[in-house]
């Protein structure tokens, strides 16, 4: 084990190690609680250099649950005829802003399925009144994938982040939770031409899906140190009941803490949240997840009564600390581990 710590301490001094050495490094993490505190307190220290105490939030609009696709582990999957489909209007997504402004909220976070509704023009108007509305506020776009020209043209609409996860970096683990017509090559080449078209770009991968291993998440590791994301989302998965991986086991926290851990060592300025798969799973996830690395929470701003419907996985959390309205219950818990919330736009800025 000592083998493991020096190899944390390579990382940590800005050393990538190769493909097998991460698995290891993976596999021992998964096992021995030590090396992931260890990790954790080495991450938490560059968090801190990086960004004090501060954590930024941003403001979650879950404008559609309908979807085209159909990858095998979510709840909002095409094939899920159980799901009660909605989409919002553009009046429901402004008045949510409005209230999230109210807030304190500088970033909102619009995602969804790949709904058609979405045309380039339905996007570029709600984009431009949105960004009308809050001019000194980010808009990050989470809406899957989409042709070069449609992410330039959102791009010149106004909107500032585009969050695509890449899933999994080992195509043949891609094919295994994505049906056909869905690829590595076409997820990257999306991701390719959202940095190209001028977006804070963010990918990112579940923990524990199924048929992941230590490999595919050192792959994982690599695409992320190779493409230098502005955000990475990492969470664990969680099955949905109604999904063909209804029976398969939820991914860990304590594997998902510590690859946030590396994740923050290797990428010391990545916006880097802690998910609400993650505070799904755990009540104190999302404070492990701050403790382990990452600097950023978004609460859901989405309408009440669709929260229930953007069911992704089950016992997806959506009140208390999870909800924009229960700021204060987030903000007590975050000043409990000495960090507060940032009202700014929180932008990456690689130092
Ligand atoms: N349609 C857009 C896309 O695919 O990027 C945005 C919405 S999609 C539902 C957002 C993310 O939810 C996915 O990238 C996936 O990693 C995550 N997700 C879906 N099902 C999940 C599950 N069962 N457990 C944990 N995360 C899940």
């Amino acid at each position: 084990m000592k083998s493991m710590e020096s190899l944390l301490a390579r990382i940590r001094s800005g050393t990538l190690p190769d493909r097998k050495a991460l698995a290891r490094l993976i596999a021992a993490g998964a096992a021995d609680a030590a090396l992931r505190a260890r990790a954790a307190e080495f991450a938490r220290a560059e968090t801190e250099r990086r960004f004090g105490d501060g954590v930024f939030i941003r403001g979650l609009i879950e404008c559609t649950n309908y979807c085209r696709n159909d990858c095998l582990y979510c709840g909002i999957r095409r094939s899920n005829r159980a799901a009660e489909r909605y989409r919002l209007t553009k009046e429901q997504a402004l008045a949510c802003c409005a209230t999230g402004y109210g807030l304190g909220f500088r970033t909102f976070v619009l995602q969804g399925g790949e709904d058609a509704y979405f045309t380039d023009a339905v996007l570029c108007d709600w984009i431009a009144s949105i960004k009308s509305a809050h001019p000194d506020c980010a808009l990050t776009l989470s809406l899957g994938e989409r042709t070069m020209e449609s992410y330039a043209a959102l791009f010149a609409a106004g909107a500032d982040r585009y969050l695509l996860r890449h899933e999994t970096a080992d195509s043949e683990h891609y094919a295994k939770l994505h049906p056909a017509a869905l690829t590595l090559a076409a997820r990257l080449r999306c991701l390719r031409d959202l940095r190209e078209v001028g977006f804070q770009t963010g990918c990112g991968f579940m923990v524990g899906s199924p048929g992941q291993t230590a490999e595919t998440l050192a792959e994982d590791i690599l695409f992320l140190a190779e493409f230098r994301p502005a955000m990475a989302g990492i969470g664990p998965f969680i099955p949905h009941a109604d999904t063909p991986f209804a029976g398969e086991p939820a991914g860990s926290v304590e594997l998902t803490l510590f690859l946030l851990s590396l994740v923050r060592l290797l990428l010391p300025d990545v916006l880097l949240p802690a998910t609400t798969a993650l505070g799904s799973l755990a009540a104190d996830g999302r404070e492990r997840g701050i403790l382990a690395g990452a600097n950023v929470v978004m609460p859901n701003l989405s309408p009440r009564e669709v929260r229930d419907k953007y069911m992704l996985y089950n016992n997806k959390l959506s009140s208390a600390a999870e909800a924009a309205e229960g700021l204060s219950d987030l903000r007590r818990r975050l000043e409990a581990i000495g960090r507060r919330i940032v009202v700014s736009r929180g932008d990456y800025a690689p130092k």
